[in-house]
C-alpha cells in the first residue's frame, strides 16, 4: 500500500498531526504500537495555558495553540471537556520566588499576553482556598484545561472520518531509505512494508529509539511524572495552579542545589476536573521507562498540595499514576523535517507541554509537509539544532 505520509506513534501528537494532514487531503497511515492513550497522553495533567511556558518561541506556539483550542471542540464534533479562560496561577512562598516569577513574567509578556503579578489577597478573591500566608501570585487570566484522553480520541475520530487509515498494536521496526538516503517507507513488527515518501516520528518518549531506525541520534528521553487523584468534591478551585518551583524544575534544574528537590523534582501542579476530582502533580524524575508510583513521591506531592491548599487535609486521595514526559535538553519540542534524512519529519519531545501544544504542532507540521513551509517559522524547533 502506498501513502503520502506515514505517522509512527498515535498519542495526542500523532493523532493531531494525522487530523491536520487529512484536512489537507493527504493519504495518511497512522501506526501505533499499543493503543492511543497508552503513552503519556493517557497519564497526564490537562493544563492548556501559556503561563507555564518558556518565554520566546515556545510561548508563541502556546499562544497560537490556545487560539486553536477556542474552536477545536466544535471542529472535532465531540466534547473534550475544554474549559477556556479558567486562568492560571503560579504561587510564590517568599520574595525570592516573587522576584523570579516577576522576571519570567516580564519575558513572557513579550509574546503579547496578559500575565500579571498580584497580591495574595487579590489571589484569594479568585481562589479562596489558597493559603493566606503565601507571598504573592503570578496570574494569567487566559488559559484553560482539557481532558487529554478525550482530546486524543477526538483527533483520532475526526482523522478517521477524513480518511486516515489507523493500525493499532502494530509497532514500526524499520524506517526504509533508498540508495540516496531518502525515506521510502516503514516495516512493521509483522514484517509488512508500507510505502510513503514522507514519515513522521511522533513516538513521544520512544522517539529516540524510532529515530535510530533512520540513523538519527535524538536527545529525547523519558522524564517521569507522578500524579495523585482525589475523590470528587464540590467546587474547590477554578484556576489551574502551580507552585513557583514548577518552572524552575522544568526549565532550570541546574539552578537547584537542594539534593532533596533534585532527587524527585517535586513541585505542585493542581486543578479540578469536570467530575469534581482534583488532579495533583507532580514530579520530574529520571527513572528510565519505569511507570510505577513511589511512596516517597506520593508523600511529597501530598505535602506540597497541603502547603498551598490547607483545606485538602479533609479530602481523600483515591488513585496515583505516573506518565513519561518526552524530555529534550533545551525544553523545546522537535518539530519539522531533518536535512539528514530527506522525507523524515519529527513531532516529538514536547516534555510537559504536549497537551497544550498538540493542536499547533499538528497544524504547523502539516503546513510544512504539504506546502514546504509553515505559517510560523519552525526553525527554533528544528530537529537538526542538536547536531
Ligand atoms: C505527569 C505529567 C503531567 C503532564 N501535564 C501536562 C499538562 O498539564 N499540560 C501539557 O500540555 N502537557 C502535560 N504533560 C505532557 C504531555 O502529556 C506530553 O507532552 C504528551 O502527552 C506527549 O504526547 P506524545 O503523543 O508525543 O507522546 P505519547 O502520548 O507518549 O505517544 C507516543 C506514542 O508512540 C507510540 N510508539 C512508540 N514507539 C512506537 C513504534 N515503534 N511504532 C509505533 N508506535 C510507537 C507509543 O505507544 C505511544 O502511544 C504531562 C505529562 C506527564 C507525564
Amino acid at each position: 500500500m502506498k501513502y503520502d505520509v506515514i505517522i509512527v506513534g498515535g498519542g495526542i501528537i500523532g493523532c493531531s498531526v494525522a487530523y491536520y494532514l487529512s484536512k489537507r487531503n493527504q493519504k495518511v497511515l497512522l501506526l501505533e504500537k499499543r493503543d492511543h492513550a497508552q503513552g503519556s497522553a493517557g497519564a497526564t495533567d490537562g493544563v492548556v495555558s501559556y503561563h507555564t511556558k518558556k518565554p520566546g518561541a515556545q510561548m508563541d506556539l502556546a499562544v497560537q495553540s490556545l487560539k486553536l483550542y477556542e474552536t477545536l471542540e466544535k471542529e472535532l464534533g465531540e466534547s473534550v471537556e475544554f474549559v477556556p479562560d479558567c486562568g492560571g496561577m503560579q504561587l510564590a512562598e517568599n520574595k525570592d520566588q516573587w522576584d523570579m516569577l516577576s522576571k519570567i513574567a516580564d519575558k513572557q509578556r513579550e509574546s503579547g499576553v496578559d500575565i500579571r503579578m498580584i497580591s495574595i489577597d487579590e489571589a484569594r478573591e479568585i481562589e479562596p482556598q489558597l493559603a493566606p500566608d503565601l507571598y504573592g501570585v503570578l496570574y494569567a487570566p487566559c488559559g484553560g484545561k482539557v481532558e487529554p484522553i478525550k482530546l486524543t480520541m477526538a483527533f483520532l475520530h475526526a482523522a478517521k472520518r477524513q480518511g486516515v487509515e489507523v493500525k493499532n498494536h502494530l509497532g514500526v521496526t524499520e524506517i526504509k531509505k533508498d540508495s540516496a538516503g531518502k525515506v521510502i517507507g516503514v516495516v512493521t513488527e509483522d514484517g509488512s512494508f508500507y510505502e510513503a515518501p514522507k514519515v513522521v516520528i511522533s513516538s513521544g518518549s520512544w522517539s529516540a529509539e524510532v529515530g535510530k531506525m533512520a540513523g538519527l541520534d535524538l536527545p529525547i528521553k523519558p522524564r517521569r511524572g507522578q500524579l495523585l487523584v482525589t475523590e470528587a468534591v464540590g467546587p474547590f478551585m477554578h484556576c489551574t495552579a502551580q507552585c513557583a518551583l514548577y518552572n524552575v524544575i522544568k526549565f532550570m534544574p541546574e539552578t537547584i542545589k537542594d539534593p532533596k528537590i533534585l532527587h524527585i523534582g517535586a513541585s505542585l501542579s493542581i486543578h479540578q476536573t469536570e467530575n469534581g476530582g482534583l488532579l495533583i502533580g507532580g514530579t520530574r524524575e529520571w527513572a528510565g521507562f519505569d511507570r510505577f508510583n513511589s511512596l516517597e513521591a506520593v508523600e511529597a506531592i501530598a505535602h506540597r498540595a497541603l502547603r498551598f491548599f490547607p483545606a485538602l487535609k479533609n479530602v481523600s486521595v483515591i488513585r496515583a499514576f505516573a506518565g513519561l514526559r518526552p524530555y529534550t535538553p533545551d525544553s523545546k519540542a522537535l518539530i519539522g523535517g531533518t536535512k539528514k534524512v530527506p522525507g523524515l519529519y519529527l513531532a516529538a519531545g514536547h516534555e510537559g507541554d504536549g497537551i497544550a501544544l498538540a493542536p499547533i504542532t499538528g497544524k504547523l507540521l502539516s503546513e510544512e509537509i504539504v506546502d514546504g513551509r509553515s505559517s510560523y517559522s519552525l526553525e527554533p524547533f528544528s530537529p537538526d539544532r542538536f547536531s
